[in-house]
């Protein structure tokens, strides 16, 4: 059964070394997190399945690597600049700040109610709550005070200020001297480096359409009220492909990709059963989109939230920096017989005629994606003698080590000899992480490794280097599977193919 709560995840996060309050001995940085030992292998395991699925098993997608600190026109051009924003609040009796729709759906069921009343509209229509809510500030506010929203932190009914937008993006300035235009910003998603090299792309790979670029960076959002650990973060990670295609086929690459990102989730481990498809609704649309799908986990505790968006982003984005260029001046304008302006354009695969492709963009978070992946493997059992064991049941090519190797005895030359050279010889096969185990007594071994998802665990014993009980068991190990505690006895000379062909 997957985990029932974000707090068991977050303690064995914690226990185990796989995530770290960002800043933590000067008492943390809100909506910053480290990922620890165990976390980096997860994430960097999740990453490659993202990557080797998406670009190297298809024949239509590129990779990309972009900066990070982009030129500020390329986010004013997006769209950003005006539109990256959301709505907050503040509580003048102890300036504390809030997102608008977060502050809302917070409260008991009774103010919600009575906001909704007297607005008009009905809580179950929660975004048109919203959109009314933010149309008309004044009213907001008073609304918000007198159905009686309380502040988080106080418990008290708050002094609300009229909602007002907040820009979410980070700026920064950019070398030493400090003139007003000298700044560029973090980028809020890595998806306007893809549109920035969309032409160098197509020029060094000859590639014609449809064919994708893909790309896995940090993205910076300066979340109003980050929250719930790992998912809703101010240093995220996405895993984004924009897919270009012809005008008109859009639609149905877009149903393309969204049975394709089901498809893997169910190979990591996360099942279609547990996420809803949300057909955005128009008046939630991204200021790109045509349409939208929302991947909706049902996460532990937050219920179903966005795990991945899939929009449809039309010819916005390349539309728009290829205008706003030729208003600047920067490219010249071109082409007889087109409309478009220029640059990031292509030829038509029929007419040859250059054309603004459309694009699909599927785009998942890395973190969201952890959360998932550790809330769905997470399993308490009850074992025979009555003991409870925590085992992450992770898909093997996820776990962040792949097989432990534990001398029975640590202070026992012979056995540790062994031990090291079994370790070497299966992390030469290029399994992940396989780790030499050290560092307690069997049981607590196997109940760490359980804990963290190691698949196998393989034991040197004294039988093993011909000094135990049965000669019959010189030159074997014994292999525990986690998952059906089993335990095998193997020949060391067959273990590496034993292994191989079980992690596969
Ligand atoms: P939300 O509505 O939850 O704020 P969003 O619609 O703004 O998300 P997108 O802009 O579609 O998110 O970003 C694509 C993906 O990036 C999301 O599906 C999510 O997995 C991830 N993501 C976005 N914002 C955050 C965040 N603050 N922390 C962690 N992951 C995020």
């Amino acid at each position: 059964m997957p985990a029932q709560s974000m707090e068991e995840l977050v303690s064995l996060c914690k226990r185990r070394g796989f995530i770290f309050q960002g800043s933590e001995i000067y008492g943390g940085l809100q909506g910053f997190y480290d990922y620890g030992p165990l976390g980096v292998e997860l994430k960097n395991n999740i990453k490659a399945a993202w990557w080797r699925s998406n670009v190297y098993e298809r024949d239509d997608m590129e990779g990309l690597d972009a900066s990070i600190i982009m030129h500020r026109m390329v986010l004013r051009h997006s769209g950003h600049e005006a539109t990256f924003s959301d709505p907050m609040v503040d509580n003048k009796k102890n300036n504390k700040r809030y997102r608008l729709d977060h502050l809302v759906k917070d409260q008991k069921a009774d103010v919600q109610a009575k906001v909704a009343e007297l607005m008009g509209e009905s809580v179950e229509n929660f975004a048109a709550l919203v959109a009314a809510l933010n149309a008309n500030p004044a009213r907001a506010s008073q609304v918000l005070r007198e159905a009686g929203v309380r502040d988080a932190f106080s418990g008290e009914v708050g002094e609300w200020t009229e909602p007002k937008p907040f820009n979410m993006m980070f700026k920064t300035t950019i070398g030493p001297v400090a003139d007003e235009d000298s700044y560029g910003y973090l980028r809020p998603e890595t998806a306007q480096g893809i549109f920035t090299n969309f032409k160098n792309v197509v020029d060094s790979t000859s590639r014609r359409l449809p064919f994708g670029i893909a790309q896995i960076g940090k993205a910076f959002r300066n979340e109003i009220t980050p929250r719930n650990f790992i998912f809703r973060v101010r240093e995220l990670e996405q895993m984004e492909i924009e897919f270009f295609c012809v005008p008109g086929t859009d639609e149905d690459w877009h149903e393309h990709w969204l049975e394709k990102r089901l498809s893997w989730w169910e190979a990591q481990g996360v099942p279609r059963s547990k996420i809803e498809i949300l057909d955005v609704p128009k008046e939630d649309l991204a200021h790109y989109s045509k349409r939208t799908y929302d991947l909706m986990y049902d996460y532990p505790t937050l219920g179903h939230e966005e795990i991945e968006g899939i929009a449809n982003r039309s010819d916005y984005d390349l539309g728009s920096h290829t205008k706003n260029q030729a208003e600047l001046g920067l490219v010249a304008q071109v082409e007889e017989n087109t409309d478009s302006i220029a640059k990031l354009t292509i030829p038509h695969p029929e007419t040859n005629k250059p054309v603004v492709p459309f694009v699909i963009e599927p785009s998942a978070g890395v973190d969201r994606a952890m959360l998932a992946v550790l809330s769905e493997a997470f399993t308490k059992e009850t074992l025979e003698n009555g003991n409870e064991r925590i085992v992450l049941k992770l898909r093997p090519h996820l776990a962040p080590i792949k097989v432990a190797v534990i001398p029975l005895a640590r202070n026992r030359e012979e056995i540790t000899t062994v031990a090291k050279a079994i370790k070497a010889e299966l992390q030469g096969l290029g399994l992940g992480r396989v780790l030499y185990e050290d560092s307690g007594n069997i049981g607590k071994a196997y109940r760490r490794h359980d804990e963290v998802g190691t698949p196998y665990c393989v034991t040197v014993d004294f039988d093993t280097v011909g000094k135990g009980e049965d000669p019959a068991l010189t030159d074997t190990v014994t292999v525990r599977d986690r998952d059906t505690l089993a335990q095998e006895r193997v020949k060391i000379s067959e273990l590496g193919g034993w292994i191989q062909a079980r992690l596969r």
